[in-house]
């Protein structure tokens, strides 16, 4: 289920402490560590899948209600307009962390992204 040398499996498990925004038993949500915007989310799930192409059926359907769920949130919390969901599959689409993410990222009016979030 877990690879030993993933850093997403060890953030996901919680062996590495991470700014958690959301958990339930399929995934873990973090902060990213150079958000493109306030609040610029990862969902990891807390399972090893390389990318797209070996996520589980049921791992697929449920990261995108977590997905909803955060963009929803955020514009409740965070007060961004819209959001952008997006999610690299290989080397060369730009995937740096080989354990499947999608990246929520928030988007505020006039295209101003705000400089930081605590979530607390
Ligand atoms: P990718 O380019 O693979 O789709 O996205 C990887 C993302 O993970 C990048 O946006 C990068 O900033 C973020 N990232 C890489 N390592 C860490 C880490 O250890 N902790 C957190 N919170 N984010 C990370
Ligand atoms: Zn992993």
């Amino acid at each position: 289920m877990l690879d030993d040398n993933c850093i997403f499996c060890k953030i996901a498990a919680g062996e590495i402490p991470s700014e958690t925004v959301y958990e339930d038993e399929q995934f873990r949500a973090i902060l990213d560590l150079g958000p493109a915007s306030a609040g610029h989310t990862l969902i990891l799930p807390k399972a090893h899948f390389k990318d797209v192409t070996e996520i589980s059926d049921e791992y697929a359907a449920n990261v995108l209600k977590v997905a909803a769920k955060l963009g929803k949130a955020m514009k409740k919390g965070l007060g961004c307009e819209g959001f952008n969901l997006v999610q690299n599959n290989g080397e060369a689409a730009g995937q740096t962390v080989m354990h499947f993410h999608m990246h929520v990222i928030p988007r505020y009016a006039g295209g101003e992204d705000m400089v930081s979030w605590d979530p607390k």
